[in-house]
């Protein structure tokens, strides 16, 4: 398994790959959180190894820039072909390339993301039904992130 997360102590953005899926997981600052055991139900992770949340999201662990990526190159290949009058490459050019988009969409395993604190669980044992992103649950984890900033008595940041 591998984690991507903001350390909540340091803030700083940090990985962690525990030796064991239910092994500790920590930050260089010193941070860490052993609670393996409880994150797991039935095999599936459940809960957010870095704060504990019990909602997670699924979602292809496929960065969206890549794929905007191979877009661009298709296009700018096949413009390339099109401007040497061969129409029948720049298409081939074009349809190869979102066919590499597709196969790698395909391909690429999902992840877990918290929606408390945006932790990233990539490579990690999932239950095949675990719900996709939800606009409402992500709407509430943003008022309770407020509210909580509001009686810290910082400013909510404008976003
Ligand atoms: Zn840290
Ligand atoms: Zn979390």
């Amino acid at each position: 398994m591998h984690i991507i997360f903001q350390c909540p102590v340091c803030g700083r953005q940090s990985m962690s790959a525990p030796q064991s899926p239910q092994a500790a997981v920590g930050c260089e600052c010193g941070w860490s959180r052993n609670e393996g055991a409880g994150d797991f139900a039935g095999g599936s992770l459940s809960r957010c190894r870095i704060c504990g949340c019990e909602d997670l999201w699924r979602q292809k662990d496929f960065p969206p820039a890549l794929g905007l990526f191979f877009v661009a190159m298709g296009i700018i290949l096949s413009s390339v072909a099109w401007s040497k009058h061969e129409p029948a490459l720049a298409l081939g050019i074009l349809m190869g390339f979102a066919l590499l988009d597709m196969l790698l969409y395909t391909f690429m395993g999902d992840m877990l993301v918290c929606y408390r604190c945006r932790a990233r669980h990539r490579k990690t044992a999932m239950d095949d039904h675990h719900p996709k992103f939800d606009l409402e649950v992500a709407e509430r984890y943003r008022q309770q992130e407020r509210r909580s900033q509001e009686k810290a008595g910082s400013q909510p940041s404008e976003r």
